[in-house]
């Protein structure tokens, strides 16, 4: 499935071909606290796969809990989360984060990992039902 993305300020532009089969939401608190989120949704594409069109990425090298090194690419004026990688030789796979895909709405994530970080949490097919003295929950 062909793709394309951009930051919140638009300096950072890019396309890319991803497997629509391949996505996944991470509770893992990494990404928490790189996301500024509960969790975050990544979908995948190989190191060709990617074209940067536009803007120049700023590189955050973490280190996971495991010692492993994984560089974070992000838009430098905005800091849009924009994909994550390997270090070291390729070839790679770069793990875009879906929030900055146009097409985001089409990418359904198919699983969930590091869930240990969710706690307990009540899951629902649809819209929550509230009852007329329960707390409004809308979104
Ligand atoms: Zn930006
Ligand atoms: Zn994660």
């Amino acid at each position: 499935m062909k793709i394309d993305g951009r930051c919140h300020c638009g300096y950072i532009t890019y396309e890319a071909d991803i497997d629509p089969d391949n996505n996944l939401i991470c509770h893992c608190t990494d990404c928490q606290t790189l996301s500024g989120s509960a969790f975050r949704v990544v979908t995948h594409t190989r190191e060709d796969g990617f074209r940067l069109l536009s803007g120049e990425l700023k590189i955050y090298v973490k280190t996971a809990e495991s010692g492993n090194k994984r560089p974070q690419s992000f838009c430098p004026e905005c800091g849009t989360p924009i994909y994550a990688t390997a270090v070291g030789a390729g070839p790679k796979v770069y793990a875009i984060r879906v929030g900055s895909i146009r097409q985001r709405d089409q990418i359904v994530p198919l699983a969930q990992i590091w869930s240990r970080s969710v706690g307990s949490m009540q899951k629902f097919e649809k819209q929550l039902q509230i009852d007329q003295t329960g707390p409004a929950t809308s979104t």
